[in-house]
């Protein structure tokens, strides 16, 4: 369901600066169902933004739970956080932490054709190291190429306060 941020004021809409934070971001917590439990697998990523639609990229092994969850339930709620920043004040309740994220939910597809794979695992290197790399057939062989088409997202910074 969408819903919109609480926090108006700190929602991030303009789509440069949610590049931004996915280019800045490693990590992505990605949420499932299993058998109407949360389950939850932090995991690196690659992304593709294109005319505002935003689909991640992720590898792994080829055996485990989150495949075993993805194949009966591919819906997905995913969290991506970065420009972690605590800052301090003199009571207990100006203490805070300063933070960009976007959050969305999607579904995910496991790629199961090589062509498919080599581009997630070149994207998924882009966006860790900003380099290109080289795929071949024998090196997607052992892992699992996983897609996230994110069909609705939002993003919110929390800066610096400003105490004058
Ligand atoms: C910063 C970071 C980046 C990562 N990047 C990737 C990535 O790009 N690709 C990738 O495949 N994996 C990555 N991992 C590991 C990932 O979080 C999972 O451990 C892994 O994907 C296996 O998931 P699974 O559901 O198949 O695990 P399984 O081993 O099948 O899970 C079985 C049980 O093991 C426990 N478990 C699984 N993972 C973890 C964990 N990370 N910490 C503690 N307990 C756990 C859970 O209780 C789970 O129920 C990353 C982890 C971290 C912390």
């Amino acid at each position: 369901m969408k819903r919109g941020i609480t926090r108006r004021e700190r929602e991030v809409t303009d789509l440069n600066e949610i590049i931004g934070i996915l280019d800045r971001a490693k990590i992505v917590h990605v949420g499932m169902v299993d058998e109407g439990k949360p389950y939850i697998v932090p995991m690196n990523y690659g992304y593709t933004m294109i005319d505002g639609k935003l689909s991640l990229y992720l590898h792994g092994a080829t055996t485990g739970r989150k495949l075993d969850i993805l194949r009966v339930n591919p819906d997905v709620f995913v969290e991506i956080d970065t420009d972690i920043v605590p800052f301090e004040g003199e009571s207990a309740c100006q203490h805070g932490i300063c933070y960009s994220s976007v959050m969305g939910e999607g579904k995910a597809e496991i790629i199961e054709d090589v062509e498919g794979k080599i581009d997630g695992l070149k994207k998924l290197m882009k966006t860790q190291t900003g380099k290109d790399f080289e795929f071949n057939d024998k090196m997607v062989g052992g892992v699992t190429v996983i897609r996230i088409d994110v069909d609705e997202y939002t993003a919110k910074k929390r800066p610096m306060p400003n105490r004058g």
